[in-house]
């Protein structure tokens, strides 16, 4: 820690010539984090893909996070232990406000079940640049679901620190947006979230 703060002291940010604004220019819409949070099989992957597709229709610049381009890559040596799960979500975080940066909407899909680490992350950028999207489905419902067999797995006590199951989710208090995923549809959901884009300003400039 002593280490890092003193090699820390010699990094001096490199002050660029084109601002977030200019980049947001070119594209002519604005760029925030869309975070959706929710356990596993909520909906998360499912919503932030088929909107990926919606906004590039919009010709929106955007680009999806998640799972299996995070943990395959530049998270590939973090397991799901309380200490590795905060750090997968500090990265992300940091990935997200990059690409905030670069003018692009970054929709980052990750159960992320500490109520901390989201805020931690919402406070990576300026107070409208974060949107959470708490991806609502019950527990019993995402057992049903199970896309991927890793409710059976974790029952089974194969999977340990498994969200829901072995290990905690704090529901988000006060999202921008709900989208419970066993009432509303995903073609739902797509319309709720491009309507309150809009509505706030988000796709023009
Ligand atoms: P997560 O990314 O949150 O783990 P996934 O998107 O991988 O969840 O899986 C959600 C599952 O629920 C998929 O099989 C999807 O087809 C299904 N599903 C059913 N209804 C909905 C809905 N309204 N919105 C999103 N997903 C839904």
């Amino acid at each position: 820690m002593e280490m890092q703060k003193e090699i820390q002291k010699n990094i001096i940010p490199h002050k660029g010539l084109v601002t977030k604004m200019d980049r947001q220019k070119i594209k002519g819409h604005k760029s925030a984090t869309l975070w959706f949070t929710g356990l596993s099989g909520s909906g998360k992957s499912t919503l932030s893909h088929a909107l990926e597709q919606k906004l590039i229709e919009m010709k929106v610049h955007c680009y999806v996070l998640d799972g299996d381009n995070i943990r395959r890559g530049i998270n590939h040596d973090l397991g799901f232990s309380p200490e590795s799960r905060v750090e997968n979500i500090r990265r992300v975080g940091e990935v997200s406000k990059l690409f905030v940066d670069a003018g692009v909407f970054a929709l980052s899909a990750f159960i992320s079940p500490y109520a901390r680490d989201r805020e931690m992350v919402r406070n990576l950028v300026e107070q409208d640049e974060f949107i959470e999207i708490y991806v609502k489905c019950s527990v019993d419902e995402c057992e049903k679901r199970d896309p991927k067999g890793l409710y059976k797995k974790a029952r089974a006590g194969e999977i340990p620190d498994f969200t829901g199951i072995s290990a905690p989710y704090e529901e988000p208090v006060n999202p921008e947006i709900i989208i419970d995923t066993t009432t509303v549809s995903v073609d739902q959901g797509i319309e709720i979230i491009v309507q309150y884009l809009s509505e706030n300003g988000y796709l023009s400039l």
